[in-house]
């Protein structure tokens, strides 16, 4: 392991994220009456991504509203300068937009009702839940899952294909064209659709043929298929059920129909991929579906020649966690843990749980220093993350092992050199990074 200068980690790993964070940017404007938990969450929310900016008095306040600098508002229901509630009204003509969030020491329901009728959205108790306001944080700046729909389509027709692309492009959703369908493999892989649509009669193979082989591959055995087809000869549809197919669309229909109904079954498949593919307590990928993921994008990493890094994390000590605090206070932990991942890291990397406190990362197009220049940040920002508990506020770390690609032979191996660098990152006293040292070049 090699030591890291903190300044070039944060340089670095700001750099390396800069694509997908500079226009996320959410400032949550902070207006408390106790200074010191102010400063606590301004700084809680930080490792976020979020921009806090602390506001002093109701002057900055109403500068603030007035010249759009806050995209939402935490607010007292108590402040030096008068009630809460009072003073949000005072500003209500020109605070359309800007959900308020307030905080209170007193949640008898006549404070409740009054910051409602002042238009808070949501009431919090002191001391400062983070984990819940991040919660609602979260939900007001759309965080969540913004990842376009995709369909792969499988036509030998140029034309054909091209047109319902168009036609799926017009209401939202990615496309994919595959002329020659004996070349679906490459494309299924890379693209990773939601659904396939896929033209019955093509000369090079028959749709059904090409749906059975899909079936027979582990990986795809679970895409929803549509047959696309001119048949309006209702009595082959149970024939392409019996062949793993999943639905049939006629493609003569009007566009607009046919937009609006490949889009419901795309949204179905999503729902349906989403119970089997994620995590049910922190919507991370499950252990099974990280692990095909890894498969995939080692075989792409190794056909483009390109760099992929896997690392393996472990939260430390956490069964003390669990026995000092309780197993909620380690549920919340956990959740808190896999929202920095979500939040930290770039979009095409991915994230899994891998077991109870054990998660995984995939970083496709990554150099091990970049990789680990990341992590390291992350590893410093969980680190100083406060969480609340009854029995008293604590601080976690977790312990990382990041293998490369480029010494591996399969995606077991990687894994497995993952799994080795965490022990040893365990064995050298935890809140650590393990990477292979002769991979390793210092941080200049
Ligand atoms: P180490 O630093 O070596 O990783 O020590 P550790 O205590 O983290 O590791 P150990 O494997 O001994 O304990 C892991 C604990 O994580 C035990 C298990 O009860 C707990 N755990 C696993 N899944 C969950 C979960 O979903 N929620 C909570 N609260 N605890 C969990
Ligand atoms: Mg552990
Ligand atoms: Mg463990």
């Amino acid at each position: 392991m090699n030591i890291i200068d903190q300044q070039q980690v944060v340089k670095m790993s700001n750099a390396f994220r800069a694509k997908d964070a500079v226009s996320e940017k959410f400032v949550v404007g902070l207006f408390l009456d106790d200074t010191t938990a102010c400063q606590e969450l301004a700084d809680q929310l930080k490792h976020f991504n979020y921009t806090p900016k602390v506001i002093h008095n109701f002057i900055e306040l109403q500068h603030c509203v007035r010249d759009g600098d806050i995209n939402c508002l935490i607010v007292s229901t108590q402040l030096p300068d008068g009630n809460g509630s009072f003073l949000v009204r005072q500003l209500s003509p020109h605070l359309s937009g800007i959900p308020i969030l307030f905080i209170t020491r007193n949640d008898h329901i006549t404070v409740h009702l009054e910051t409602v009728n002042a238009g808070g959205i949501a009431m919090f108790n002191m001391p400062i839940d983070t984990t819940a306001i991040l919660d609602k944080l979260d939900y007001l700046s759309y965080r969540k899952n913004t990842d376009p729909y995709r369909v792969l389509i499988v036509d030998d027709s140029e034309t054909i294909a091209t047109y319902i692309s168009l036609v799926l492009q017009d209401v939202g959703i990615d496309t994919k064209i595959v002329i020659d369908p004996l070349k679906i493999m490459g494309p299924l892989t890379e693209f990773d659709p939601d659904l396939i649509l896929m033209d019955l009669t093509m000369p090079q193979c028959s749709g059904f043929d090409l749906a059975k082989v899909i079936r027979q591959r582990e990986n795809f055995n679970c895409i929803p298929i549509a047959f696309l087809s001119n048949e309006d000869d209702i009595e082959k549809q149970p024939a392409m059920l019996k062949y793993g197919g999943y639905d049939f669309i006629n493609k003569s229909i009007n566009p607009k129909n046919l937009g609006t109904s490949i889009k419901a079954r795309v949204r179905k498949a999503r729902k349906l991929k989403k119970f089997m593919v994620k995590d049910s307590l922190t919507g991370l990928l499950n252990h099974s579906y990280t692990k095909q993921l890894l498969e995939n994008e080692f075989k792409q990493a190794s056909r483009n020649n390109s760099c992929l890094c896997f690392s393996m994390i472990d939260i430390d000590h956490f069964k003390q966690v669990n026995d000092v605090h309780g197993h909620l206070t380690g549920d919340r932990v956990i959740k808190q843990f896999s929202r920095l991942l979500q939040q930290r890291l770039r979009k095409t990397d991915i994230v899994g749980r891998y077991g109870g406190e054990e998660f995984a990362v995939i970083m496709p197009n990554t150099t091990l220093n970049d990789a680990k220049f990341v992590l390291e940040d992350l590893r410093i920002s969980f680190s100083k993350i406060l969480h609340r508990s009854t029995e008293g506020d604590f601080q976690s770390s977790f312990s990382c092992g990041i293998a490369e690609s480029s010494a591996c032979a399969s995606a077991t191996e990687i894994n497995e050199n993952a799994d080795r660098l965490l022990y040893q990152a365990k064995a050298s006293g935890r809140n650590c990074i393990a990477v292979p040292i002769e991979k390793c070049t210092k941080a200049s």
